[in-house]
């Protein structure tokens, strides 16, 4: 199994190796910074930390992490044109497989600006983007999220992340791909279920976006274990647990 969005940096050892034991094989480690960043050079310090020691950190339990680097829209209170270029940089080593996470979350001119500047990143270079939809104001901040998305990358490029029942109508007659996060506050094993039986499972990626926040490491073996109790198509399933990730990620 792919979890295709995570938080590795804020996460145990004892996490990782429960997550191999679980059947996860790759995880997708996307930054995010909690605390104040006193400038952009701490922020830098944080992605490289993701790349370079929590890749190896995942390594020895047997999770082969893959990483999503950006500005998230929490962390824009820097200059950022040091991270610019190192995306740049990093996305021509092929160290990461996508910019993220990234996207809104107040619509303060800066974070827009930055979120902009990010896609436009993207779009030059051909490269995934993983896009957040916030805890608050879900739905109107998607909008101008989808606006912005429109004017600035090729939408097959772009996942948009945190997708539950109440935001489903808005992204799914457009060309995203769609996450939807199996955790704790956010959203339950059953309504995933319910949005796959829908929906059907090939616009779909899974992952727990475990963090600092209340997270289940083992959310993505559960949906998958409870769609196989339910006797849903293999096929349909493994799509779900790896295969449309490993074709959209190119992994
Ligand atoms: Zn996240």
């Amino acid at each position: 199994m792919i979890d295709t969005h995570i938080h590795g940096d804020s996460r145990s050892s004892e996490d990782f190796k429960k997550m191999y034991l679980g059947g996860i094989d790759s995880v997708i480690s996307c930054s995010f910074y909690p605390y104040n960043l006193l400038n952009e050079t701490v922020l830098l310090n944080h992605l490289n930390r993701i790349l370079e020691f929590d890749t190896d950190r995942a390594k020895n339990y047997g999770i082969d992490m893959k990483v999503a680097l950006g500005i998230h829209p929490a962390n824009t209170d820097i200059t950022p044109d040091l991270i610019y270029k190192h995306l740049y940089k990093w996305i021509h080593d092929k160290k990461i497989i996508a910019i993220g996470e990234i996207g809104l979350d107040e619509l303060t001119e800066k974070e827009i600006a930055i979120f902009k500047k990010q896609l436009n990143i993207a779009d030059d270079t051909k490269t995934k983007v993983i896009i957040h939809t916030p805890r608050e104001n879900k739905k109107e901040i998607l909008q101008k999220t989808k606006e912005i998305i429109t004017d600035n990358i090729n939408p097959k490029l772009v996942v948009i992340d945190h997708v539950n029942m109440n935001i489903i109508e808005d992204v799914i007659d457009e060309k995203y791909t769609i996450g939807l996060t199996v955790q704790p506050e956010k959203m339950e094993v059953t309504e995933a279920i319910e949005i796959l039986d829908k929906y059907g499972f090939d616009r779909f990626l899974l992952n727990s976006d475990i963090s600092n926040k209340p997270s289940d490491p083992l959310s993505v073996p559960k949906t998958v274990r409870q769609l196989t109790k339910l006797n849903y198509n293999k096929k349909e399933i493994e799509k779900v647990a790896f295969k449309n990730a490993k074709k959209f990620f190119k992994i």
